[in-house]
């Protein structure tokens, strides 16, 4: 009874009832905290009611393309990897436009981000498509009851923080500030440009329900497609492949392979036929000294450990 009281205090307190959870490792979907992340995929449906709109499309695009900078830029190259540098300010504004997404605070994502590349594919990866089949990999991996507390131990540089200690914990404040904002806007939209059709709630729908699922499975999509389906450039001691399409949905992650023979590197996409629309972003971020000291690939990294054959 204890730990279903604990599921339901974890919507709002990420730090709830989790002091003994990584023993128990246990690996079944606890439904009960996930109520929420079920009840966002089920609420898109209700775009049968409130219809659609240009504005409100776009509006879900623009949320889609700006919060999946965020992940990829900085809760993927920035806060797991380190591949650049910027201010405690621009630190904190990613961070919490990343938290706008729904997958949890910046160290939290970064901590198990960092697990994935230690064990790569082996009988510790907690979400490997080879170990532990595909969905799991996409996303019951963090639905389960073991993989929802802080790997603090993994994140020690960034854990120093407490504006970052603070988004982690209480990850839902910003999704509920984000949305309400979201229905402000479209409430105002349909007073003052009431030819345009949009409202707070289908705007609700486009821009944050559908929008976000949308960001999400994308996301997924890194860790499941990319580890499955794609070509191999690497020895890498992992299934990491380049997917075309995964690049082109996630703003650049596709280029896993490359990614995982290089981690470091702010450019996931080596050459200029790989599209990285990340990397493309953050270099014209670095010369408005937004970000600096990007980290590039040595030019023997990129020669080394090919596999010569194609598979
Ligand atoms: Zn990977
Ligand atoms: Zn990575």
């Amino acid at each position: 009874m204890l730990d279903r009281l604990d599921a339901f205090t974890q919507w709002f307190d990420s730090h709830a009832g989790t002091n003994n959870l990584d023993e128990e490792n246990d690996q079944s979907v606890d439904w009960v905290r996930c109520i929420p992340f079920v009840a966002l995929h089920l609420g898109c449906f209700a775009v049968f009611w409130v219809g659609w709109s240009w504005p409100a499309v776009f509006i879900a695009f623009f949320l889609y393309f700006i919060r999946m900078f965020a992940i990829t830029g900085f809760y993927h190259r920035y806060f797991s990897h380190r591949a650049f540098k910027t201010s405690r300010f621009f630190q904190f504004v990613f961070a919490v436009i990343g938290a706008s997404a729904i997958q949890r605070g910046p160290i939290w994502w970064a901590s198990y981000h960092r697990l994935h590349h230690k064990y790569s594919d082996t009988e510790k990866d907690i979400h490997s498509p080879r170990q532990s089949g595909f969905w799991r990999s996409h996303m019951f991996w963090f639905m389960g009851k073991s993989n929802f507390s802080t790997k603090k131990e993994l994140i020690s540089d960034f854990m120093r923080y407490p504006e970052l200690r603070w988004l982690d914990r209480f990850d839902v404040v910003i999704p509920i500030l984000f949305a309400t904002g979201i229905i402000a806007v479209g409430d105002y939209m349909s007073i003052n440009m009431p030819e345009w059709g949009v409202t707070g709630s289908q705007l609700f729908v486009w821009g944050f329900l559908i929008s976000t699922i949308f960001l999400f499975h994308g996301t997924c999509s890194t860790n499941s497609l990319a580890h499955k389906f794609g070509s191999r450039r690497y020895v890498t001691g992992d299934d990491s492949r380049n997917n075309f399409w995964v690049a082109l949905i996630t703003l650049g992650e596709g280029w896993h392979n490359n990614h995982h023979h290089y981690p470091n590197s702010v450019r996931q996409g080596f050459y200029w036929w790989e599209l990285d629309i990340t990397y493309l972003i953050l270099n014209f971020m670095s010369r408005i000294g937004i970000v600096w000291d990007l980290k590039s690939v040595p030019e023997k990294a990129l020669r080394s450990s090919l596999i010569s054959e194609k598979r």
